[in-house]
């Protein structure tokens, strides 16, 4: 069978306030469609723009079965290739024609892509809190269920919420999210010394910098942080600022992961050869898609380099499931980012918020096992379906981005 691609459809939603962005493939086939994510929550409209008025005339009456040709097709069709706006845009049709391809195979994409080389996937789940005694608090709820990997967070990533400039700011500044990085090294370093203290050493804990402190800064942290023995220190350098790894390497064991910004081969490529990351994190929509991902995915494995892939609240469902799938599958997993996906009656929810909506939109996608692993579902393809009536019932916004104006003490803007 070889079906042709008969329709391209873009669908927006926002059930839970995230902008969220879907792409429908139709075929000739009677019923075979397939699903793919394009989110770029905060660029919404521009990649919808872009499949409506470049991809979707440029894939329509294409054979489906060819999806590394497709895919290098829209890759280089403007000439000017990646950066967000056009990969995420890739990735919403690149995806739903796996997910095509698994429902013609009959095939979970897991199997397609060489089958399951373990039960499960291992996942880490994000704690926050005001101090050390509620963040153990929540790390315990999230061990009742069996999590066994946490990221600690103390007030977001290091940085309040966005409003008017503190009082110790310079006078004048901007409004923003404001950060004293040397306070935030000498707080995180309490908060880990407490939680180690309380909690013991039978949980993994992770920690993510965002890119927020100098790279100067990075390397005093990130061996200062050595004694509470972290399973990664996430992004501790900014994506511009990776040569600053080899230093850090040459002063810490801490293993170290970076990369959920990527979206060029020329940006992951070199920390893969020279091992400067131990895990590489991956948004899936911002590489592309599956296509590229499982290549990345590959590539890392040879040199030893683990993968430990993004998992926001900012991607669909249907990048959840696809990474899920790629995970269960790879002979280099890591861990993956779970971001609190589950049932409606899951206990969990408790902590991280009604997902209710979200279901009813997507129903099929993967659920958390209470065991601290997250399993794929057994359909074809990602497994993962769209409910378009429900989906309408939550229109996308147009709010400026405001989480991303992270600044310094003297007004300055700080990689967010
Ligand atoms: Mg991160």
């Amino acid at each position: 069978m070889n079906p042709i691609i008969k329709n391209v459809k873009v669908i927006c939603t926002a059930p839970e306030g995230i902008n969220l962005v879907v792409v429908r493939v139709d075929t000739d086939q009677p019923g075979l469609y397939g699903l793919g994510c394009a989110t770029l929550a905060y660029r919404w409209r521009s990649v919808r723009h872009l499949i409506e008025t470049y991809l979707a005339p440029l894939v329509i009456g294409r054979e489906v079965n060819n999806i590394t040709e497709l895919w290098q097709l829209m890759h280089q069709n403007a000439y000017w290739r990646s950066g967000p706006i056009a990969n995420n845009a890739i990735s919403g049709i690149d995806m739903a024609l796996w997910d095509i391809k698994g429902k013609m195979a009959n095939m979970p994409l897991y199997d397609l892509f060489g089958g399951k080389m373990r039960a499960g996937v291992p996942v880490y789940r994000h704690v926050d809190g005001k101090d050390a005694d509620e963040i153990c608090e929540n790390i315990e709820k999230y061990r009742s269920i069996g999590v066994k990997y946490i990221r600690c967070q103390c007030g977001g990533y290091g940085g309040g919420g966005y409003g008017p400039a503190p009082s110790w700011a310079a006078r004048g500044a901007h409004d923003g999210v404001y950060l004293d990085s040397r306070k935030y090294m000498r707080d995180t370093l309490k908060l880990f010394a407490q939680i180690r203290e309380k909690e013991g050493d039978s949980i993994e804990l992770v920690h993510d910098v965002h890119e927020r402190i100098h790279p100067t800064e990075a390397v005093e942290f990130v061996k200062e942080m050595e004694p509470f023995h972290l399973f990664f220190m996430e992004d501790v350098v900014p994506l511009e600022q990776t040569e600053w790894l080899q230093r850090i390497r040459q002063t810490s064991v801490t293993p170290l992961s970076q990369g959920e910004l990527f979206n060029n081969p020329a940006e992951y490529k070199k920390l893969i050869e020279t091992r400067a990351i131990d895990y590489i994190r991956v948004h899936i929509s911002e590489v592309g898609g599956i296509t590229p991902a499982r290549k990345i995915q590959q590539f890392a494995a040879e040199y030893g380099v683990r993968i430990c892939w993004h998992g926001p609240g900012d991607m669909s469902p249907l990048a959840h499931a696809a990474n899920i799938h790629i995970d269960l599958a790879a002979e280099n997993l890591g861990l993956q980012e779970w971001s609190g996906i589950e049932p409606p009656n899951f206990v969990i929810q408790k902590l991280s918020g009604p997902h209710g909506a979200l279901l009813d939109v997507f129903p099929g996608l993967p659920e958390y096992g209470n065991d601290g692993f997250v399993y794929a579902n057994d359909r074809p393809g990602l497994g993962v379906d769209l409910n378009e009536a429900e989906a309408a019932k939550y229109p996308c916004n147009d709010d400026l981005t405001t989480w991303t104006q992270t600044r310094n003490p003297d007004g300055s803007l700080q990689t967010p």
